[in-house]
């Protein structure tokens, strides 16, 4: 086979097939033919392999290869097995169910629903015991019928696309794979074990991934149903324009490659239930947000307001509404006074609702704007306005002076009337903003869920060290 393979390199898969010491030699004309003929001779014979003329057939439209008949129409079933096959005798014993279910399995790719039609004969070479079933003797005939009224198959075209048909099944799974509107092959699967509990959508999801596999080397375009696609473009008013624009070359940022529209590589999809499917699909895929899921179908599909169509259909994804909650990390920031130096400008906020410990369960985070260093104060939620501004003077003011402004959350302990008279006479401008508007604070709302994140991971269960932990992440 290597030799084989080695010596016919140059014209393999151009006019030539070689499997084992089989060779066919296959053009499309008489003269052509002629040629290659010699050009193969020519090596064989440099070679010094030799043909036994009784087993060689020249200039032929049919020839029996590899146990099919390969013509110029195609591929079709060896008559010879159709005659074995439909003068079969219903068999009683196991060894000749098993060689019967051997011949005609050799033919499945001319079958629709093979698996599905042969299950019950399939059921009767379980176990040691034979056993005939009424089910087993409708297959078998109905199994002689299909063989013998076997259409022919068209021999793939790799450089035309191909189409995909897939269906399942309790029992099994299948796919038709045509081209052109004509038969290319019929691929089929019997499902058993654990492959029966399987749900709909992984099964279907197998047996695409196995009938890929089984016939086809790339599968360019991921959406079904071509024809609809170019029908419809052309009948489509924005594509249409562009599409006539194109056949003229009046303009190049779109290319027309059999039909179809393309722009820098992503295939055109016209008006219709195609787009939500294809964004349906892929976004289900994942359940990603807005931007990957726009990402993923930019890479391969292209219409107009994409973007937007994809962000309508995320937003109302039902999966995504309850799995995923609201809030990110990437809040509306309002540009604020930019601070002059550290500790010029602070944003507060209080951390609540944290294991209750000795020196209370709530903290106050103070976050400078400047170099983003936070200070975690514990203190109780009872704390009253003058404690808590008692507590920030020592753990703050002491450290770091007194900053002007304060951006804080509005609590109701800094709108109280003392506090602010506080920081008037401290020369400090305290800016109000609102929980309800937190893009004001989103700082220190940033630190907050960062800082539970944090010490959670610092703390890990241990309720002792807790007060520790803000100290800990402070420093
Ligand atoms: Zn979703």
């Amino acid at each position: 086979m290597r030799v084989m393979n080695q010596v016919s390199r140059p014209f393999i898969r151009k006019f030539l097939v070689v499997y084992f010491d089989d060779i066919l030699i296959y053009s499309p004309d008489m003269k052509t033919h002629l040629q290659h003929l010699r050009d193969i001779l020519e090596v064989l014979s440099k070679e010094k392999f030799y043909a036994g003329l009784n087993k060689c057939s020249f200039m032929t439209n049919s020839v029996l290869f590899l146990g099919y008949v390969v013509s110029k129409d195609g591929l079709s079933v060896d008559e010879s097995k159709v005659e074995t096959v439909r003068d079969w005798k219903t068999p009683t014993t196991l060894t000749k169910v098993r060689s019967f279910h051997g011949l005609v399995s050799f033919c499945r790719r001319f079958i629709h629903n093979f698996s599905a039609i042969m299950s019950s004969i399939t059921n009767c070479m379980k176990g040691t015991k034979f056993t005939w079933t009424p089910e087993a003797s409708t297959t078998f005939k109905e199994i002689k019928v299909r063989l013998t009224t076997a259409p022919i198959l068209v021999l793939p075209d790799f450089s035309q696309p191909f189409e995909l048909h897939c269906d399942a099944s309790g029992i099994s799974i299948g796919a038709i794979l045509s081209q052109g509107g004509r038969l290319v092959a019929y691929f089929n699967e019997k499902l058993s074990g654990s492959k029966l509990n399987y749900s709909t959508y992984d099964v279907e999801f197998m047996q695409l991934s196995l009938s890929r596999r089984s016939k086809l080397t790339r599968l360019e375009t991921q959406a079904m149903g071509f024809e609809l696609i170019r029908d419809h473009l052309a009948i489509n008013p924005y594509f249409g324009l562009i599409m006539s624009d194109v056949s003229i070359d009046l303009r190049n940022d779109y290319v027309m490659n059999n039909g179809h529209l393309y722009k820098d590589g992503q295939l055109c999809i016209p008006e219709g239930s195609m787009r939500l499917r294809i964004v349906q699909d892929l976004h289900n895929e994942g359940h990603v947000g807005h931007d990957q899921t726009f990402k993923i179908i930019s890479n391969q599909f292209y219409w107009p307001h994409s973007r937007r169509d994809v962000a309508r259909f995320v937003v109302s994804c039902r999966t995504c509404q309850v799995a995923k909650g609201k809030s990110s990390n990437a809040g509306l920031y309002m540009p604020l006074p930019i601070p002059k130096g550290p500790w010029t400008s602070v944003s507060k906020d209080f951390v609540s609702g944290l294991p209750r410990t000795q020196r209370g369960n709530d903290f106050i985070l103070v976050v400078d704007r400047f170099s983003k260093m936070a200070h975690f104060i514990a203190c109780k939620k009872t704390t009253n306005v003058v404690h808590v501004a008692t507590l920030y003077f020592r753990e703050i003011y002491r450290l770091h002076g007194l900053p002007m402004p304060i951006i804080s959350d509005r609590d109701r302990r800094f709108v109280g009337h003392f506090w602010r008279s506080l920081w008037r006479l401290a020369n400090t401008k305290l800016d109000f903003g609102s929980s309800y508007h937190p893009q004001t604070d989103e700082q220190t709302e940033v630190v907050n869920r960062t800082f539970g994140d944090i010490l959670r991971a610092t703390i890990d269960g241990n309720l002792k060290s807790f007060v520790m932990g803000p100290t800990i992440i402070s420093s």
